[in-house]
């Protein structure tokens, strides 16, 4: 039971109210036919529209069931519409991209019914209103009278109380208008029919009760009802309406579905930002993966050196010129020479590398490093024959080039590492202390300064086997030192030497060079020694008559017979002869980068509590490049990441202007699901589905796409610095990146989803 109270009705043109309604009162049964007469701008659209729930009054009242609708909420409108009217329009208002199946199936979503009911319920409809062998065409394949008989199905579907027919045969011919108006007096059999047309012909021939409106008034009723309160049991609005989220996102793929063409240009438009930051964390990621791995094959390489001495300071002027700014005082006028103390201006840090570091280290994880090895300065004298058949003596250090380094040089003890590292070419690796072995660089080369030393002729090249078993002659101190009045000085009778039974034969047993994927060089060129041969000649210094001689005299150098000063000390020249064991540098070789940090915190941990003198300093010579090339990675990967971000906003406003623009295209349909009964909620769900839906298909079109182009990215970069699978995009980045894209869309998709929840449904139906 309906009924309207004086209802008035005013429109707002121009700041001027405009009334279209001006005071209507009318009842209606549950069970009639009525058609509203009236010339056009009569105010009939505007009346059903009130009575439909689409349109609000501006004073009056709307009765259903005999209650005021004054305090109704949008969500009563809403559940009112969808339960208990039909609407049926003169311009059919179907939505076009849908089929006449899910047309009518629309009503029924909003309403929650589940997709098998769906189907059965609109299929039956469509079947009753003549539809039978339409069910999948689109609208625009059908004629008229069609349409309006699909629309008169999807106003049933729903089984109202109520059909409305805003001129349902305005459309169509005389012929048509008739089976259409047959149709609906046999719907109004079994509910209220109000229909608006200015067809008296048609009122005449199918209503039962005819209402005349002229300018908003009723001038003209055949049939007043007149309902006394309570007298239909039948009440009017008995369910409420809801669509769940499933639904929403279900309509809005099947909307996304027929519309393929602009879905997939949206999602590509939605990628493009997504693509840019693929490939930005693709490459650093690449980058970063590279460098570690040449920081850890080549920096891990690198030892932590602890040598006994350790610069740790500089700082200037030097004394003993004048103070003040050293550049200033560059270039003096003065004809003044300055002497200064180039030591003095810097600080020296002594390593105490004693019998408590060396446990304290043999104590360490030995998964952290391959190898350490300790030096000891004992001096080797070691004599030969050459090739032409003289004895010399041979030089173990290189006297030219900018370096100086010895050409006999004591292995790490650790051939397990050694032999990573390292390829025997030829022969064997030293298994005694009287085997040496020949490290030829990554060329295979030599320097000449070498074999000079070694007394080798020099020709252009040499067989391997010319080398091996080449031999040399330890010479020990009591052979090589000869006592002159307290003094003891180095023999030159070499002959002697290299002919005594007491010398030690050291022979080349192989010939070792750096393996081509080696994460270092430990070994310099030259000959290397084991240190069975340091500990072996240590032994047998440890009681010649040089070293026991030195120890008995404290105070003065047994070499020249001058007392110890500041450069030459007691400890210098036991190591020298031999008489001190104690390392004077430690070479620790880390496993890996992220070793080399555990070894330094575990030396670290041993200066814990120790003086600044007693501490242990160390040298890490790979820390310096390696932090350097991270925060330039860092800064690069900053500047691509600004730069893809930039692009990812760009995207993410697009879509929110195709949204936008999806909205104004589609004003029409949500007029027609509102008078569907679709509440605000319903709307932006589907809108938000949509977006969300979108910004999915964006994500993992992006990350797709990013992943496609990794791979002529990769051959690229293969070809240029021979890295394979360089830029790579890591599941997780992946997956972050298709959510960073679908929340990004659905936030750029909220405004326009508000917007057309906002849509006044009686102006949206309006719209073309
Ligand atoms: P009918 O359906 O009888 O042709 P309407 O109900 O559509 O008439 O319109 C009644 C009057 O209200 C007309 O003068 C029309 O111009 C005016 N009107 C209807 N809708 C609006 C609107 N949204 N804004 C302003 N005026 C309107
Ligand atoms: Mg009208």
């Amino acid at each position: 039971m309906l009924q309207l109270k004086t209802i008035k009705k005013n429109y707002v043109v121009g700041g001027n109210p405009v009334p279209a309604l001006n005071g209507v009162s009318l009842d209606f049964k549950n069970n009639e036919f009525v058609a509203i007469l009236g010339a056009s701008g009569s105010g009939k659209t505007t009346m059903l529209n009130i009575i439909g729930g689409l349109d609000r009054y501006t004073s009056g009242d709307l009765l259903i069931d005999g209650k005021s609708t004054k305090e109704f909420k949008d969500a009563d409108w809403d559940a009112y519409r969808n339960a208990t009217i039909g609407f049926v329009f003169q311009t059919y208002n179907l939505i076009s991209h849908l089929s006449v199946l899910d047309n009518v199936e629309m009503a029924l979503r909003l309403s929650g019914v589940n997709a098998k009911e769906r189907k059965e319920r609109a299929s039956k409809v469509l079947i009753e209103v003549g539809l039978k062998d339409h069910l999948t065409k689109r609208p625009n394949q059908l004629s008229g009278g069609q349409m309006q008989r699909v629309a008169i199905a999807r106003a049933l579907v729903n089984n109202p109380k109520i059909l409305l027919a805003d001129e349902p045969t305005g459309a169509l011919d005389s012929v048509t208008s008739v089976q259409i108006m047959k149709l609906i007096q046999k719907i109004s059999k079994d509910r209220l029919v109000i229909m608006v047309t200015h067809n008296s012909e048609i009122a005449n021939q199918f209503s039962d009760r005819i209402v005349r409106l002229v300018d908003g008034v009723v001038v003209e009723d055949t049939k007043p009802a007149f309902i006394q309160p309570n007298e239909d049991s039948e009440k009017l609005i008995n369910k409420k309406t809801s669509m769940s989220y499933l639904t929403a996102i279900k309509t809005s793929f099947k909307n996304l579905m027929t519309k393929k063409g602009r879905t997939i240009i949206t999602s590509i438009a939605g990628s493009i930002g997504i693509v840019g930051i693929a490939l930005v964390l693709s490459i650093s990621t690449g980058m970063t993966n590279y460098t570690n791995d040449i920081q850890s094959d080549s920096l891990a390489g690198f030892p932590i050196t602890i040598n006994s001495v350790v610069q740790t300071d500089q700082f200037g002027p030097p004394p003993g010129t004048p103070f003040g700014d050293p550049i200033e005082n560059e270039f003096p006028t003065e004809q003044t020479i300055y002497a200064f103390d180039s030591s003095a201006s810097s600080t020296d840090h002594i390593n105490i590398i004693d019998d408590e570091f060396i446990n304290y280290l043999s104590l360490m994880n030995s998964n952290d490093y391959n190898s350490i090895s300790y030096t000891r300065s004992i001096l080797l004298n070691i004599v030969d024959q050459s090739s032409t058949g003289a004895y010399i003596k041979v030089d173990t250090s290189s006297s030219g080039g900018f370096f100086s380094s010895s050409y006999f040089n004591e292995m790490p003890d650790n051939p397990e590492f050694i032999m990573s590292q390292y390829d025997i070419l030829f022969g064997t690796y030293p298994t005694t202390y009287q085997e040496i072995v020949l490290v030829v660089d990554s060329q295979n080369r030599l320097d000449l300064d070498f074999l000079d030393a070694l007394g080798i002729v020099i020709t252009e090249t040499y067989e391997f086997e010319d080398f091996i078993g080449e031999s040399f002659k330890v010479v020990p101190n009591d052979l090589f030192y000869q006592e002159f009045g307290g003094i003891y000085l180095p023999s030159s009778n070499y002959q002697m030497m290299y002919e005594s039974s007491e010398s030690i034969t050291i022979t080349i047993s192989g010939i070792l060079r750096v393996k081509e994927n080696a994460s270092s060089e430990l070994l310099s060129e030259g000959i290397g020694y084991t240190t069975m041969l340091t500990s072996h000649m240590l032994e047998i210094a440890a009681t010649s008559e040089i070293v026991l001689a030195q120890i008995s005299s404290p105070d003065t150098n047994i070499l020249s017979g001058q007392p110890f000063n500041a450069q030459i000390s007691y400890q210098t020249v036991m190591r020298l002869i031999g008489g001190d064991t104690s390392p004077t540098g430690v070479q620790i070789y880390p496993k890996s980068f992220e070793s080399k940090d555990r070894i330094k915190e575990y030396i670290d941990l041993f200066n814990v509590g120790k003086t600044e003198d007693e501490a242990i300093v160390y040298t890490d010579l790979a820390e310096t490049i390696s932090s350097t090339i991270s925060s330039l990675i860092n800064t690069i990967t900053i500047i691509l990441t600004a730069f893809a971000g930039i692009s990812l906003v760009v995207s993410s406003v697009m879509i929110g202007i195709i949204t936008y623009v999806s909205v104004v295209e589609r004003t029409k349909e949500i007029g027609i699901m509102r008078s569907l009964g679709a509440r605000k909620k319903d709307i932006s769900r589907i809108f938000n589905a949509e977006t969300l839906l979108i910004g999915l298909a964006s994500g993992f079109f992006g990350v797709l796409v990013a992943v496609i182009l990794n791979f002529p990215i990769n051959i690229i970069v293969n070809n240029l610095i021979g890295v394979a699978n360089f830029s790579n995009l890591i599941l997780s980045n992946g997956i972050f990146l298709i959510v960073l894209s679908t929340i990004l869309t659905l936030i750029a998709g909220l405004i326009p989803s508000r917007i057309a929840a906002r849509r006044d449904p009686v102006v949206a139906l309006r719209t073309e």
